[in-house]
């Protein structure tokens, strides 16, 4: 697909290259501060599998810059829409952005900010964000976050940052290969390695957002999140399009079991389960855990799930509240959009430095195309 007519066919590829973010993702991220207000009190973030960045551009324009997306922002836009449909032309309605522009409280950088992003590929320079190259599965790269959030405290006999963050996201995605069973296992073993992470680093209260695939035990993972946090929400934003199984999930109120320490030796996985401690079933989280005869851990969510059809042999389901977010007048990520024939199609804000794709480009290149030159060619 040649990118005019991707930019048709993908009105957030478009958007992204017009507004200078590095990719559509970006989109995400702001549709689901809209509805969450993610970023309310937060300066000290960890941003896994980042690369190119546009995350950590809105992390860096939010908490660093001082710029109002969210739903401060969508007020605001919201506003000048009301405006003009109130039968101020385009001219006054310019005037009038400009005039509020002027008298617009000036932006207001947050103090104490600290930004990591990691990634297997290598990521270009952001303002006020560390970049790491590292496998956020691998238990070598837990040390070279902690160093890089604590450079000058950083202690290697421990396993937990010093000074803890408020916020981890995630939108870690493997190079999808079409087969969905191995796609989806994939993609969870890289959420459970951004959450052991997360559960290294995170701060009493702390947020943790990350992307899943709504695979069919998507349930299990569910059902761990809810230990460890106060509320998971699974989040749809509109930029995401309404035919992939990716949604994301939205963690708040970290709060582990007492007693619970992260560990490098045992990490969480589909395998393990977090330790709730017999003689303390979280009564505010009304979770309780049963062993069954055949050693299976069984927890049950109590009153949440009173419908009979939740109620799984030996537990209850626990299903997480599902939100559509971003103002519905934004564009439709599934649709296709009209665009004018003098319309110049731009280039992406920030080539991806390294692809994994690159070589077989040059060994494309090399073969003389597609298929190689046919004997005529030759
Ligand atoms: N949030 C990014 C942004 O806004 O630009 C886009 C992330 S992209 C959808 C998924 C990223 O996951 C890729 O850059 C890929 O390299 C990264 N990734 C996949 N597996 C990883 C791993 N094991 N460790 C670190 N990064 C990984």
């Amino acid at each position: 697909m040649g990118k005019s007519s991707k930019d048709k066919r993908d009105a957030y590829y478009r958007l992204a290259k017009e507004e200078g973010w590095r990719a559509r993702s970006a989109y995400k991220l702001l549709q689901i501060d809209e509805e969450f207000n993610l970023f309310e009190g937060v300066t000290r973030v960890v941003d896994l599998c980042a690369a190119p960045g546009s995350w950590s551009q809105v992390l860096s324009r939010v908490l660093i810059k001082g710029e109002k997306f969210g739903r401060t922002g969508l007020q605001e836009k919201q506003e000048a829409t009301r405006r003009y449909a109130l039968g101020l032309d385009k001219k006054e309605l310019v005037r009038e952005e400009t005039k509020a522009l002027a008298v617009k409280e000036p932006l207001k950088p947050r103090e104490g900010v600290r930004i990591v992003a990691i990634d297997l590929q290598p990521m270009s320079p952001l303002e006020g964000v560390t970049t790491l190259r590292a496998d956020i599965t691998h238990p070598s790269t837990i040390p070279l976050m902690l160093k890089a959030l604590d450079p000058d405290t950083y202690d290697s006999t421990t396993t937990t940052a010093s000074s803890p963050v408020d916020l981890v996201i995630s939108d870690g995605a493997p190079d999808v290969t079409g087969l969905h069973d191995l796609d989806i296992y994939v993609q969870s073993q890289l959420l459970w390695a951004a959450l052991n992470l997360a559960l290294c680093v995170l701060k009493p209260g702390g947020k943790f957002v990350a992307k899943i695939f709504r695979g069919k035990d998507v349930d299990l993972l569910y059902a761990q999140l809810k230990i460890v946090f106060e509320r998971v929400r699974v989040a749809k934003p509109r930029s995401s399009r309404a035919s992939s199984i990716e949604a994301f999930v939205v963690c708040e109120g970290f709060c582990p079991p007492k007693g619970f320490k992260a560990s490098l030796d045992k990490p969480l996985g589909a395998g393990t389960q977090i330790p709730i401690p017999e003689d303390e079933p979280s009564p505010e989280k009304k979770v309780t855990r049963t062993v069954r005869e055949d050693g299976a851990i069984v927890l049950d969510f109590g009153p949440e799930s009173e419908d009979e059809d939740d109620v799984e042999e030996g537990g209850r389901r626990w299903i997480p509240p599902f939100l559509a977010c971003g103002d519905l007048s934004a564009y439709d990520a599934d649709a296709t959009y009209h665009l004018p024939n003098d319309r110049v199609s731009l280039d992406p804000v920030q080539p991806p430095t390294a692809p994994p794709y690159k070589r077989a480009l040059e060994m494309r290149k090399t073969a003389g195309g597609a298929y190689g030159k046919t004997k005529t060619q030759r």
